[in-house]
């Protein structure tokens, strides 16, 4: 990768990146329908196919190198586009070395633990990329929407009390603090979608019979907590925007603009890494030389 490359980059996702310790307001400082300097179609999609392949080959090595590790937070609203921007990010990527990790209403199971236990489970090994699809975010995002939530994680009345999101988003920090120091880079994409923009995507998966599975009377329910939603999404940018995991906010009103910003942010990410092949030690080289002396001389064999 070039500097040129990595340059142009950085000033690609710059403006979609939450500046930590600067207070930012989701409605006022992020637009949905933001064009991100890319206005036709065509030459987004363009940028994405060399953008995926940039993804490709850079996790190719990371995957080579075993050293570090990739974790990728994916948050949006309901119709977001977070399955189709999981699907364009990683479709150039080898799957041996990516993996998706859902995160539904927890399991019994998972309740009986603390709130970080089960994203925990979950975390890339070094040289792997993992995608959250929901992450832990939803322990500040659906959580504190719906406090009948944190009724089912059965805490001690000490620990709900005084301000439980402002401790969740210290410890929140602290763990991804901890990750990046122990060589797991995080990755946060808030995909920002504008409300109409929803509402029409919901009337598409209920026209569309291909698309009926995707749409749930709940999901029109969950709607009417847009502000709420909006409200605590611009907490969390503000409380959790740190120099070791910035969020980024992408604009997700035209699918192929979030999917480009999306690969934009990760593709920088793996080029801030530079993750290389493993360098061989002389002996190895030795071995190498030794192992096709030995085949050619088959080769020699067979043919005399
Ligand atoms: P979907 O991603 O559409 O399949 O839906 C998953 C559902 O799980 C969403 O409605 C989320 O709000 C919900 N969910 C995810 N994480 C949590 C959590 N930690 N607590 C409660 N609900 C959650
Ligand atoms: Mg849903």
């Amino acid at each position: 990768m070039t500097d040129l490359q990595a340059g142009r980059t950085e000033s690609f996702i710059a403006p979609l990146r939450v500046v930590p310790g600067k207070k930012v307001d989701l409605a006022a400082d992020f637009d949905p329908k933001y064009e991100a300097g890319v206005a036709k179609k065509a030459d987004g999609v363009e940028l994405l196919r060399v953008g995926i392949e940039l993804l490709a080959e850079y996790q190719r090595r990371l995957a080579a190198e075993q050293t570090r590790g990739v974790l990728v937070c994916l948050q949006a609203l309901d119709a977001g586009g977070k399955d189709g921007t999981i699907r364009h990010v990683m479709s150039g990527m080898s799957p041996q070395g990516v993996r998706v990790a859902n995160f539904k209403v927890p399991s019994v199971e998972e309740l009986d633990h603390d709130y970080l236990w089960r994203y925990a489970r979950r975390l890339p090994r070094r040289g792997q990329i993992v995608i959250f699809n929901r992450s832990h975010y939803e322990e500040v995002l659906v959580v504190r929407v719906h406090p009948e939530n944190l009724d089912r994680q059965r805490l001690r009345a000490s620990a709900r009390g005084g301000n439980i999101w402002k401790r969740r988003y210290r410890e929140i920090n602290a763990w991804e603090r901890y990750l990046t120091d122990n060589g797991f880079r995080v990755v946060k994409l808030f995909l920002n979608l504008s409300k109409e923009e929803q509402r029409i995507r919901f009337l598409k998966r209920i026209d569309v019979p291909e698309r009926n599975w995707k749409f749930s009377a709940a999901d029109v329910r969950e709607r009417a907590h847009w502000d709420a939603y909006q409200q605590a999404f611009t907490h969390m940018l503000n409380a959790t925007s740190t120099e070791w995991a910035p969020w980024y906010v992408i604009p997700a009103d035209r699918k192929w603009r979030a999917r480009l910003c999306a690969a934009a942010v990760l593709a920088h990410t793996l080029i801030d890494i530079d993750p290389q092949y493993p360098k061989m030690s002389a002996p190895a080289r030795r071995e190498l030389a030794n192992a096709r002396k030995e085949l050619e001389e088959e080769a020699n064999r067979g043919s005399g």
